[in-house]
């Protein structure tokens, strides 16, 4: 059973702001927010980052695309855009070594990203 902070959140031992979940996946909002949405899409199953990921969670790989277009058509931002981040690795800044898709949007972003 894994120890970080979002496999915690799944498993309901800390708190966190949900927003959507369903069977494979929760979604709660950062705690510190980049953006005026910033979500989190987080599969329940321990899977350190997308590097670990193999053929058969592709559609679990799937479902988190999928969700967090949902959620962003539920949070009003589709119109206006989104971006959906996942950072692996020391030199995208990964802090929280279990897989997660940041939704964020609410605000222009320029491109390439720092
Ligand atoms: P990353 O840098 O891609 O690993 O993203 C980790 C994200 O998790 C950061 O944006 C943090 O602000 C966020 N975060 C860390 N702890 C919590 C928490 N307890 N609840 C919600 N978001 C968190």
């Amino acid at each position: 059973m894994a120890d970080n902070i979002f496999a915690k959140i799944v498993r309901k031992e800390i708190p966190a702001k949900i927003v959507y979940e369903d069977d494979r996946v929760v979604a709660f909002r950062d705690i510190d927010a980049k953006a005026p949405t910033h979500i989190l899409i987080v599969p329940k199953k321990d899977l350190a980052r997308i590097s670990e990921a193999a053929v058969a969670d592709e559609q679990l790989l799937g479902h988190l695309l999928t969700v967090a277009a949902e959620i962003a058509r539920r949070e009003g931002i589709d119109s206006t855009g989104y971006r959906l981040v996942i950072n692996k690795g020391a030199h995208a800044g990964e802090s929280v070594p279990h897989l997660h898709v940041h939704l964020l949007g609410g605000r222009a972003m320029s491109w390439p990203p720092g």
